[in-house]
């Protein structure tokens, strides 16, 4: 471990779920981290808190992904508090599933500002601060590798795009160093998607294993590509899906 002695790593939407177990891995493996969030404040705050138990710096800030001013200022204001930004990682995210007939244009612009234009905005703001050896790694999803079942348009949509943005990206900042990947998970248990909820044997269904994964198990994932044995992988999407999308 202290892997990541010395890296800064802000993590969005790291209040709660995969965010959350990103944020206290990295946080183990030696970075100081701050999390963003949106009205989880209590909890962005007891993350936080974590972190700084460990004897890392941990900090919290509200930032709504929606709002692309708040998104810009998060940036700066982590990177002017703990002085450099080597690790983004972009988490936070908008889940929905409907049929096209049932989504209605709100619907449509919060997905997309949340899930395609905040990890976009992010990346720009964090260019002009992240190291040469930086890293960004943003949350996809399995269903942006497989429509297995009905009413994934808008989501999947959405978490294609920044398939767009990683291999671009990686394209762009390759000569500094810097690499850009994406994590595809599975059914993960989350407030987003319950391991117990409705649905959750319907989607266990479509993995080759058998059931849902852990938030850890993405954050393994996310922390070996930050680390700097992940310095060889840049433009890849790298499912943590128990084989849903195979
Ligand atoms: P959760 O709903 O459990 O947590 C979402 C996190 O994102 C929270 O920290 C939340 O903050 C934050 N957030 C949501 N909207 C905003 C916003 N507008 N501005 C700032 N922060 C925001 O989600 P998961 O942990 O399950 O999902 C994390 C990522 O993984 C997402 O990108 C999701 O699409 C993706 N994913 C999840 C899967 C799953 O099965 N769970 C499967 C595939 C992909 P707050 O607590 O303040 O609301």
């Amino acid at each position: 471990l202290a892997k990541l002695d010395g890296r800064v790593a802000l993590v969005t939407g790291g209040s709660r779920g995969i965010g959350e177990a990103v944020a206290l891995r990295l946080a183990e493996e030696g970075a100081d981290v701050a999390v963003t969030y949106l009205g989880s404040a209590e909890r962005a705050e007891a993350v936080a808190a974590k972190i700084t138990a460990m004897g890392r710096r941990g900090w919290a800030v509200r930032a709504d992904s929606a709002d692309p001013q708040e998104v810009r200022a998060a940036v700066a204001a982590v990177a002017e508090r703990f002085g450099r930004l080597d690790i983004l990682v972009n988490n936070a995210g908008a889940g929905f599933v409907a049929p096209i007939e049932e989504t209605g244009l709100a619907d449509v612009d919060r997905v997309l500002d949340v899930n395609v234009r905040a990890p976009y905005l992010y990346a720009q703001a964090a260019v002009a601060h992240l190291a040469d050896d930086g890293r960004i790694v943003t949350i996809g999803s399995c269903m942006a590798k497989r429509a297995a079942f009905p009413g994934g348009s808008l989501y999947a949509t959405s978490k294609a795009a920044v398939i767009g943005l990683t291999k671009s990206l990686a394209r762009e900042l390759g000569p500094r160093g810097i690499t850009v990947n994406l994590v595809h998970p599975g059914p993960i248990d989350t407030d987003m998607n319950p391991a117990d909820g409705p649905s959750a044997g319907f989607q266990s269904g479509f993995t080759a294993l058998g059931g849902f994964g852990r938030a850890a198990d993405v954050a393994a994932t996310v922390a070996h590509l930050v680390g700097a044995e992940g310095r060889y992988i840049t433009g890849a999407e790298i499912a943590v899906d128990g084989g849903f999308a195979v």
